[in-house]
């Protein structure tokens, strides 16, 4: 028998990239897996690959900054598939600004998805996890925030250390109805949002990284997968690194 088979995953922002990645390696753990991205064609696209292999999934077009469209999330994941025993709440943005650039619609725009998108995509699950007795919450921070920082993510690193803070009060609210709460922080991960960044960005990122190469989406999902599984239910409001070492070296000489 799979780990998580007869359960049911939604992951946000899961029509490409971490998410995706995240799809892929707990459906093939055995969850149902919810594809439930903003680009609707795209989850669709997703979802049907991922059938291709013989994992039950959907498709859902969501925006996550919107609480009637994860509402409407829940609502059909509970009819479709009968039950959300783990949410990876994962979408979000990552432009880089000066922060002289940053006017406040860029910051509203990075705290409404990164953290209120993270916030209320939880709060929408909660009532289903807790007349089930069972969930499990990952959300998707980054070392940057947390841990690290660079020019031009101040709002980004703000945003990914904010989930921290909600991860942590949000595991003791709900220790004792059978719910853990957890986070993952990627390092640098190969994904179109990556590519995105462009290539200085990325090069300048691989020389920081001990094991000197970028995760793949999949390392990320396992991670996931481990903090989603029965085994990890003593484990509540951990942020649990997945950088190949990059926020290890003292001094740049420790890389050579
Ligand atoms: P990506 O841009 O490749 O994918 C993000 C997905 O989120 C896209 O499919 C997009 O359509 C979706 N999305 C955007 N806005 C949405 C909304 N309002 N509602 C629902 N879905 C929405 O990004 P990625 O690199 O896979 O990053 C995913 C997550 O991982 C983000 O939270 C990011 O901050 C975090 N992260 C990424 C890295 C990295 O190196 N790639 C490192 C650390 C943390």
């Amino acid at each position: 028998m799979k780990s998580l088979e007869g359960r049911t995953a939604i992951v946000t922002g899961s029509a490409q990239g971490i998410g995706r990645g995240i799809a892929e390696v707990l459906g093939r753990e055995g969850a149902k897996v919810v594809i439930a991205d903003i680009n609707g064609e795209l989850a669709e696209a997703t979802a049907r690959q991922l059938e291709d292999e013989g994992i039950e999934a959907i498709g859902a077009g969501v925006d996550v900054t919107d609480t009637d469209s994860l509402d409407g999330l829940v609502a059909r994941t509970v009819e479709e598939f009968g039950s959300i025993d783990i949410l990876a709440a994962n979408a979000g943005i990552y432009p880089a600004d000066p922060i002289e650039e940053v006017d406040r619609a860029g910051w509203d725009r990075v705290m409404d998805l990164n953290v209120a998108g993270a916030f209320f995509s939880f709060q929408a699950c909660l009532p289903q996890m807790r007349e089930q007795g069972y969930g499990r919450a990952v959300f998707t921070s980054s070392i940057s925030g947390p841990y690290t920082g660079h020019p031009g993510y101040s709002h980004y690193g703000a945003s990914k250390a904010a989930v921290l803070g909600f991860m942590r009060s949000a595991a003791i609210e709900t220790a004792r109805q059978g719910i853990t709460v957890n986070a993952v922080l990627p390092g640098n991960v190969q994904t179109p949002g990556l590519d995105d960044a462009g290539e200085e960005h990325k090069q300048a990122m691989m020389a920081s990284i001990p094991m000197g190469e970028f995760a793949t989406p999949a390392d990320i999902g396992w991670a996931v997968r481990f903090l989603a599984s029965e085994e990890a239910r003593y484990i509540t409001g951990h942020p649990l690194v997945v950088d190949g070492g990059q926020v290890l070296p003292e001094t740049p000489l420790a890389l050579h």
